[in-house]
């Protein structure tokens, strides 16, 4: 089994590969990775250091927008995931153009790749944000996406064009749809990496708006386990959600980060909201769970866990852009 994972230098990727080089998903203990990374300032050889000398791990710098190179890379693999994104919804908002070429573009050309290539199946990683903001209730995958930032319209177009290589060429694509992420390995442009680590150093933490937007917090092994059930069990031309049931609203992320540190919200510095900041995310995951899925990861050991990680990994964050 040959296995190509896109954007596998980022933070989830990066945890799907060290997981399968590592025994983690059972059956793929012979497998082969490449990751194909085009190493922006999101992307770090560094997170593929704990498996960098794993015989079945290749690495390959390129860009998912550049036809040539996956011409040459993508044949002769049997499966797909792919990772590769912008994926700060911030950056989206002052170059939306990148997210575009990226995420529609990039997308468009390895799904023509791997049809070119005849890969077995293509799993692409999506997002909760696609759907927009849902004030109470949780979206079914029925829901159409209806997106508010430059970066879920970008993965949203994405998602459209699996559907249609699907329905128009019959490639096997799957995509999942997960709520945020957190954990060790996370950029610290985002909001539970950037609270700790100015944290750490004892600096003020920037809180948008009123704070009361509502988060669902999925730890990223869960995920990834997720994302490999649906490798191993999820049918073609599908959309799986992947929850992780733990909603929290900003203010109460900030209290249990500010009582980790044991500081108070003297810390906090309110800052303007977001434009066009969704409200709240939440995904009914039932039909995941219908084969087989089940998060592990209680929410406040995963997050006195990535707290120590970061604690312990300054190097790793610190002279990062
Ligand atoms: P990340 O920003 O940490 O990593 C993205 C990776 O993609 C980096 O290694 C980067 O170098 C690489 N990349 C970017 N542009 C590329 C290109 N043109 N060609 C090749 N590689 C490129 O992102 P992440 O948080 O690990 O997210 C991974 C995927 O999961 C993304 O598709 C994202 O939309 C999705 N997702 C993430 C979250 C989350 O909470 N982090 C939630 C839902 C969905």
């Amino acid at each position: 089994m040959k296995i190509l994972v896109t954007g596998g230098a980022g933070f989830i990727g990066s945890h799907y590969v060290r997981s399968l080089l590592s025994g983690a998903y059972p059956g793929y203990e012979n497998a082969h990775v490449t990751v194909l990374d085009k190493l922006t300032y999101a992307g770090t050889l560094a997170n593929l250091a704990p498996v960098e000398t794993n015989p079945r791990l290749a690495f390959v710098r390129a860009d998912i927008s550049d036809m040539n190179r996956l011409r040459d890379v993508v044949p002769g693999h049997d499966l797909i995931v792919n990772f590769a994104a912008e994926t700060h919804v911030d950056r989206s908002i002052t170059s939306a153009g990148d997210f575009v070429t990226t995420n529609v573009q990039g997308t468009q050309r390895l799904l023509q790749a791997a049809l070119e290539a005849g890969v077995r199946t293509f799993v692409q990683i999506s997002t909760d944000e696609v759907y927009g903001s849902i004030e109470t209730g949780s979206w079914t995958e029925e829901e159409p996406p209806l997106p508010n930032s430059p970066y879920s319209a970008a993965k949203a177009g994405a998602d459209l064009l699996c559907r249609a290589y699907h329905r128009t060429y019959g490639l096997d694509v799957r995509v999942t749809r997960c709520s945020n992420n957190y954990g060790p390995y996370q950029h610290p442009e985002k909001v539970i990496p950037l609270f700790v680590t100015r944290l750490i150093d004892g600096r003020p933490v920037p809180l948008y708006g009123d704070g009361r937007n509502v988060r669902e917090w999925l730890h990223v092994a869960d995920h990834c386990r997720g994302i490999q059930l649906v490798v191993d069990k999820g049918s073609a031309g599908e959309i799986y959600n992947i929850g992780g049931g733990v909603e929290l609203t900003n203010l109460e992320l900030t209290e249990r980060l500010l009582a980790a540190f044991g500081v108070g919200w003297e810390m906090v510095e309110h800052v303007r909201d977001r434009p066009g900041h969704d409200l709240r995310y939440s995904v009914d995951s039932t039909k995941i769970r219908s084969i087989g899925y089940e998060p592990v990861v209680d929410f406040d050991e995963g997050l006195a866990e990535a707290i120590r990680w970061y604690r312990d990994h300054e190097h790793w964050w610190r002279f990062r852009s």
